[in-house]
């Protein structure tokens, strides 16, 4: 069993991230198996390096052990490119030039399970119109989903206890698969770095359940293992809402720095046990 926790550097870990992180560690441990981190960095605006040296550290202080060095997905960019390239090859990519409020403002942009879903409109451009504005407009990438479904064959997944599901991509809309400022979305990173760590388990908080429809789908275009999904509950603070990286008092450094034994707090999450205000709840 290959289990990863993946914490994107924007911010500090909070009691979320720990619940996350304990879970995987422990149930890799528990077969005997491999706990890896990769660090989420593809954000290059909004990835800190000291939020990665301060997320090893609140991890180390938990008292888990991960196996070799944290993937950076940062030094991974040449995979995404030749899976865009691919894709790109095979006439599932397209070149969208509209702005977030283009796609905002659009009248007949539905919403999906991942927010707005984009209504299409750089899908059908001439091949001339698209040279011409690659040359001089920013752009994204984005996947044909309802081409890529149509040879893409049953999307079915596992989630752990909880039996087959059938993903729904098209829920989705063409999702962006790269940026130019990003060079790969969270979708096709995440994807394929699973894929290439040999993550079996991927164990994360249900917030991300509905992305499994979108990484269904490119693991089966990329000929990717699907490893089996356990999406868990998510930390809530005394306000009722779910822990969001501003909570600092929820931070695992403020708990730390107050003297918070932090392999006494793994062990309490590790049997679902919160500190006073904290609670989970599945959404
Ligand atoms: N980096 C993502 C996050 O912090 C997690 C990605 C994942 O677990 O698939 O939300």
């Amino acid at each position: 069993m290959f289990t990863r926790f993946a914490p994107s550097p924007t911010g500090e870990l909070h009691l979320g991230h720990a619940y996350s992180a304990v879970l995987a560690h422990d149930a890799a441990r528990r077969a005997d198996g491999y706990f890896l981190i990769r660090i989420d960095d593809i954000d290059g605006s909004r990835s800190r390096a000291e939020y990665v040296d301060a997320s090893l550290a609140d991890l180390a202080w938990l008292g888990l052990e991960w196996h070799g060095d944290p993937v950076r997905q940062s030094a991974r960019l040449g995979d995404y490119a030749a899976a865009l390239d691919d894709l790109s090859a095979r006439g599932l990519v397209y070149p969208c030039f509209c702005t977030r409020a283009d796609v905002a403002a659009s009248l007949s942009a539905p919403h999906g399970p991942s927010g707005t879903v984009y209504p299409g409109t750089c899908r059908n451009l001439s091949e001339a119109e698209r040279i011409r504005r690659l040359a001089d407009e920013p752009h994204c990438w984005r996947l044909d989903v309802t081409r890529a479904v149509a040879g893409a064959g049953d999307l079915l997944w596992e989630e752990a206890g909880r039996g087959t599901r059938v993903a729904d991509p098209l829920a989705h809309g063409d999702i962006i698969l790269a940026r130019k400022d990003a060079p790969a979305s969270y979708h096709l990173a995440s994807t394929l770095d699973d894929a290439n760590m040999g993550v079996t388990h991927v164990i994360r908080g249900a917030d991300l359940i509905a992305s499994t429809d979108v990484h269904r789908l490119l693991q089966a275009l990329l000929g990717l293992p699907t490893p089996l999904y356990r999406h868990h509950a998510l930390v809530c603070g005394p306000d009722g809402k779910r822990l969001a990286k501003r909570d600092a008092a929820a931070s695992l450094a403020s708990l730390r720095a107050a003297g918070t034994d932090g392999s006494a707090l793994a062990a309490d999450l590790a049997a679902d046990r919160l500190p006073a205000g904290y609670f989970l709840q599945n959404p």
